[in-house]
């Protein structure tokens, strides 16, 4: 009932956001709505930012040790590595196969491309700063930053959560290797920790219905006139009809054949995370809700309190068939020949790297596609064409991103004997 009650709450809250936003940018109160509406949303973002770090560190090291045993976190960690890097392959492959048959590239004239190329430089600071991004990270540098140098640059660096992640990871199986007697005063103190931390996240969800309508207003506020924009529509419109096949189709299908689980009272489930993850654009901000939806649907904290934050970071469905779409749409937009079938293997590869690399964090995804698009031979430049529309496919494709970590998860647990029943109100 609960659950529920903030389903409704959030969903009704984007709602009169959308519309107050709406309302106020025909008023033209735009400046209104970011000086006095925005902070808000932001506040909130901030403060699920503020309790996804603790959250991941203390959950992770609690999960790890309730494993017990090298052996478990190694089958454990091996199946989600895998389940991870096919969901995303899989949906490379959906974003180019569609990229291929609907050819959004074709539809952009010479005079739209022009005026959206001319529109990007005026941007200049950006388009330097994403070249540079480019240069400076070669396809191997997701690999290059799992490992940090200083574990404490990387709690407060949002880019870096793959790094805290792999020195918890050491911690946990540091707790398993010592003495029990040792180790159960520090896994006690964590267990407390995360207790308050789950608090603390039930408190900031109370203001979630502020700040998702605040985020929403701002967002229409702020709105670019897509008048102009007509072309950009198609393009849209094939990341979304491909981002629709992953939820409806695809998620369901693997929960039905791999976890016997009615998609139905998954969705009921995740909702809240899923509303979430469109209004913030960001699955780290989303996961301390992801993780409470998936611990409701019956998946035990031992394998959500592992498998969630790492797909946070690397788990990125709806950002990799992005990449692949985006790439694809530059490419016939802006080169006088098709590309080959190697260079779009080539992309499978790419944009599964780029996809781990970005930060789950609003407009990562779109960085990283510098990265695909540098080693496909595509010019960089063509972001310009997407960037107007970036935002509402950014939603999109973060709800994705926080979907397919779900699925996993239940799938995962479910392999496992770690899925239990679900409550009855999801049934
Ligand atoms: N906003 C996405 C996320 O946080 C990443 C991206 O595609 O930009 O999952």
């Amino acid at each position: 009932m609960k659950k529920l009650a903030l389903h409704w709450k959030i969903l009704i809250a984007m709602a009169l956001g959308l519309l107050f936003g709406i309302i106020m940018k025909n008023l033209a109160l735009n400046q209104f709505v970011v000086d006095w509406i925005k902070p808000f949303g932001t506040i909130f973002i901030n403060l699920l930012k503020m309790i996804a770090v603790p959250l991941i560190v203390v959950s992770l090291i609690v999960g790890l040790s309730d494993l017990k045993d090298i052996a478990k976190i190694s089958k454990l960690g091996g199946r989600t590595v895998l389940f991870y890097l096919c969901s995303t392959v899989i949906a490379i492959t959906v974003g180019l196969g569609l990229a291929n048959l609907i050819k959004p590239g074709s539809y952009i004239n010479e005079s739209s491309r022009i005026s959206l190329l001319e529109s990007f430089s005026v941007d200049a600071n950006q388009k330097i700063a994403l070249a540079e991004q480019a240069k400076t990270s070669g396809p191997l540098q997701p690999l290059v930053d799992i490992v940090p140098d200083n574990f404490f640059a990387a709690l407060s660096d949002n880019g870096s959560m793959l790094k805290v992640i792999l020195f918890v990871i050491l911690i946990g199986i540091g707790l398993i290797l010592i003495e029990e007697e040792k180790a159960k005063p520090v896994v006690d103190f964590f267990k407390g920790l995360n207790d308050v931390i789950m608090k603390i996240i039930d408190i900031i969800m109370v203001f979630s219905p502020i700040g998702v309508f605040a985020l929403m207003a701002a967002l229409m506020a702020e709105i670019p006139d897509f008048s102009t924009l007509g072309a950009l529509g198609i393009y849209g419109l094939t990341v979304l009809i491909g981002l629709a096949f992953m939820v409806f189709i695809f998620y369901p299908s693997l929960l039905l054949i791999f976890a016997r689980i009615n998609p139905i009272t998954f969705f009921k489930a995740i909702a809240p995370a899923q509303l979430l993850a469109f209004s913030t654009s960001s699955s780290a901000a989303t996961l301390p809700v992801t993780m409470e939806c998936v611990t409701d649907l019956g998946v035990d904290d031992e394998v959500s309190s592992f498998v969630l934050p790492l797909g946070a970071t690397v788990n990125m469905d709806g950002t990799s068939l992005y990449q692949a779409v985006a790439a694809i749409f530059i490419a016939q937009a802006m080169l006088p020949y098709p590309l080959d079938l190697h260079t779009q293997l080539m992309i499978v590869v790419t944009a599964t790297l780029a996809s781990i690399g970005s930060a789950a964090v609003p407009s990562a995804g779109m960085v990283m596609l510098v990265i695909v698009l540098g080693q496909a031979g595509i010019p960089e430049a063509g972001l310009a064409l997407i960037f107007a529309i970036d935002r509402p496919l950014d939603m999109c494709r973060t709800v994705v991103n926080i979907t397919s970590d779900s699925t996993i998860a239940t799938i995962v647990a479910k392999s496992v004997g770690k899925l239990h029943a679900p409550p009855k109100k999801l049934v």
